[in-house]
């Protein structure tokens, strides 16, 4: 009867430490069902083929409780939001390797050394998984040297597996580079003020690209949450055949 008990309190515990994640999405590819995880504002989850691969993972270790170790993490830039040391410590397992922007390795603890590996934008490397992860620019418009991204020290990453294409955004507005994408299956891109764009300039871009399935992530700004509503009209109402898939990112609100 005791163990029963305990056994019941424990499922109560893990159905309340999941409870503020959202079920993933499923896509098919040809090494098999891709997973897609919002964990929240611009930390997701891939997985396919038993590789795990984490994106900015931050905002906390509960985030992940259950979740698999990561064999790849990707960080885009080095602000908090996305590159977050505690986050990272709690996740981290003996086997990751991380992809990161040299300002990011400038930054990492001495230990994680051997884990390394920095892309620069425009370059790009495959696993031994068959998965290829591109670094591609992200910044602000109009390019100052005081502005909060500039070109050339953040990445956004496409990954290419299984025949299909994933765009991670990063912080940026609807740069050339985005515009220019092409083939992309599933796209992250952030829109919050002040720190990328509005939900205007957002879909603009997103119609010149064209990618089958977007998600709208890092939405929220200095001024609450972005109205993602909005993004979807405009999307829709440009181009039909984009799927809008509006998720939430912000579980603890
Ligand atoms: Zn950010």
């Amino acid at each position: 009867m005791k163990i029963r008990i305990l056994v019941l309190l424990f499922a109560v515990a893990i159905g309340k430490s999941y409870a503020q994640r959202i079920a993933p999405d499923i896509l098919q590819t040809t090494h098999g069902p891709l997973s897609i995880q919002p964990i929240q504002h611009a930390s997701l989850v891939l997985t396919v083929n038993n590789k795990v691969i984490y994106a900015d993972p931050a905002g906390g270790a509960a985030y992940y409780k259950g979740l698999s170790a990561p064999d790849i993490i990707l960080i885009t830039d080095m602000y908090g939001d996305h590159f977050d040391t505690s986050t990272l410590a709690a996740v981290i397992s003996p086997a990751t390797v991380l992809v990161v922007p040299q300002a990011v390795a400038d930054k990492l603890p001495a230990s994680y050394k051997a884990k390394v590996l920095v892309l620069k934008n425009g370059s790009n490397f495959t696993t031994q998984a068959g998965i290829s992860i591109s670094a591609i620019p992200m910044y602000n418009l109009p390019e100052t040297p005081d502005s909060r991204h500039t070109k050339g020290r953040g990445n956004g990453y496409i990954l290419g597996f299984g025949g299909k294409n994933i765009y991670i955004s990063g912080d940026t507005q609807g740069i050339p580079e985005m515009r220019a994408l092409k083939n992309i299956d599933v796209a992250f891109v952030c829109m919050n003020l002040p720190y990328t764009m509005d939900v205007k300039e957002a879909a603009d871009a997103v119609l010149a690209f064209k990618p089958a399935i977007i998600y709208p992530y890092h939405y929220r700004g200095q001024n609450g949450l972005s109205d993602t509503d909005a993004f979807k009209r405009l999307v829709e109402a440009g181009n039909k055949g984009i799927e809008v898939r509006l998720r939430n990112w912000y579980p603890r609100k």
